[in-house]
């Protein structure tokens, strides 16, 4: 007999019935893979789920479940009908039948009936069985296409659907089928979840068609993990003035294959790609305001190397696959130590090397900290040998007049008087306080992880580690 305290062990988190967590055990699951921690407790409530993980990671139990339970509740309900709920869409057969078995185990002693249908395969087994009545239908784009046209296969009561390896489904030419499905499917009520390998380009795209306000899970491919082995991480501490000559510096020693360069805002991704043009490096930047059209060819580019660094804000980068990739500089650093991951997550692919720079300056306060807690790795500081870090006076003057002239277009400006915005744009010349960037003479407080002198002594954090 089984122990029910044990019963769906770590699955017992999710609110889900008996006989579902019966159903998991049965299968020896004990504890949700990561990609089934993230998107079951969303898909349970409703909620349409884009998410990214490879290839035999637990795709399917992550949205089978939340699918089965929402059949289980429906019939509790005696809303049960005789057309299909659930609509699963496959790139292959051999996925579509794997997908199909899941199902059927883990709808355990629900009377829930799932139906594979494929190309390849004749038509009258299931023609039988969708005419026995199916309440999951798992299927090839091409074969869900000839019998919806043949009327055996309606689609007006879908309460889900998904798309399993949206990717793969675009390489092996279903882009059109999946729109022409999705088009005929009911849009009230219903929830989407979409997997995927990769989210990027079409499939971006799809998601942004088929979804409603969709929840976005991504998972580190594999190959990376939270600790980032394969990556040298460093840190190296600057004058906000000196970041983009620091950033040319390091392109020059390190000579990327591929590089990253990650800023905050939409702006700043513009202003740096420009200003790395103009010193003759070939960048090219992707955010979220460019046209669709424009972004993929710039990643294209990037992607078959015709493109050296690609310049992106944490949005636009998210999720994206791209082999190759050797160098991460986050220009700004991250607002927080998950987008930090995130970002050394597009190096180091697949047990591959990559180096990673995270520059930071007096603003930024001691930003390294939580990032290297959540790591669970100190990341040292970079020194680079005759490069100057801090800024002289005619740069910081410069600045002072750059960002006074930001001020005055600020459209508050207007209500301030000429006396108090002098006096804010000198404050802003001045860069507040000083715990992040160097200072010249170094030494100075034992907390600054990043003076001028070299980071001396200080303890960053230690007895907080996990
Ligand atoms: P994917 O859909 O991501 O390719 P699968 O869902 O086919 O991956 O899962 C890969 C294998 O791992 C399958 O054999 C599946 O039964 C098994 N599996 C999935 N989730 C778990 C889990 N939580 N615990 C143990 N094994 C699992």
């Amino acid at each position: 007999m089984l122990d029910d305290g044990e019963l769906g062990g770590k699955f017992r988190q999710f609110p889900l019935s008996p006989p579902v967590l019966k159903a998991i055990h049965d299968m020896g699951w004990r504890e949700p893979s990561e990609i089934q921690s993230l998107v079951i407790p969303l898909a349970l409530t409703g909620r349409d789920v884009v998410g990214q993980a490879k290839t035999g990671t637990g795709k399917t139990g992550a949205f089978a479940i939340p699918c089965v339970e929402r059949f289980r509740a429906r019939e509790a309900a005696g809303q049960r009908g005789r057309s299909p709920v659930v609509l699963v869409l496959a790139p292959t057969r051999e996925l579509a039948v794997q997908v199909h078995d899941q199902f059927d185990h883990l709808s355990g002693h629900a009377r829930m009936r799932s139906v594979a249908i494929y190309g390849g395969a004749p038509m009258e087994p299931q023609l039988r069985a969708l005419r026995e009545g199916a309440d999951v239908v798992v299927g090839t784009p091409g074969r869900v296409m000839d019998h919806v046209r043949r009327g055996t296969l309606r689609l007006d009561a879908i309460q889900c659907l998904v798309l399993d390896e949206a990717d793969r489904m675009f390489d092996l030419g279903f882009r059109d089928d999946i729109y022409w499905i999705s088009r005929r499917l009911p849009s009230e009520g219903r929830q989407t979840l979409l997997l995927s390998a990769t989210i990027a380009g079409e499939v971006l795209k799809l998601a942004q068609e088929v979804t409603s306000d969709p929840e976005l899970v991504y998972t580190a491919p594999e190959g990376t993990d939270l600790t980032v082995n394969t990556v040298e991480q460093f840190y190296v501490a600057v004058d906000p003035e000196r970041k983009l000559d620091l950033l040319v510096r390091l392109i020059e020693d390190e000579a990327p294959e591929k590089g990253m360069v990650f800023t905050r805002t939409k702006r700043g991704a513009d202003k740096v790609a420009e200003k790395l043009r103009q010193r003759g490096q070939d960048a090219g930047e992707i955010h979220g305001d460019l046209k669709q059209k424009r972004r993929e060819q710039i990643l294209e580019s990037f992607r078959e190397g015709g493109l050296h660094l690609m310049v992106c804000t944490d949005v636009a980068a998210r999720g994206l696959d791209i082999q190759g990739v050797t160098h991460i500089f986050n220009f700004d650093v991250p607002e927080n130590p998950e987008d930090y991951v995130h970002r050394v997550g597009r190096t180091a692919r697949m047990g591959k090397r990559g180096r990673a720079f995270t520059f930071v300056t007096r603003e930024d306060g001691d930003a390294v900290t939580p990032i290297e807690k959540l790591i669970n790795k100190e990341i040292p500081r970079f020194a680079i040998d005759g490069f100057r870090a801090q800024a002289n006076e005619d740069e910081r003057a410069a600045s002072t007049v750059g960002r006074a002239a930001g001020l005055a277009d600020h459209p508050l400006a207007k209500k301030l008087s000429p006396a108090l915005l002098a006096i804010l744009n000198e404050r802003r010349g001045r860069g507040g306080p000083t715990r992040g960037g160097p200072r010249p003479g170094g030494g100075g407080g034992g907390r600054d992880r990043a003076c001028g002198g070299g980071g001396g002594g200080r303890d960053r954090g230690r007895g907080g580690r996990r």
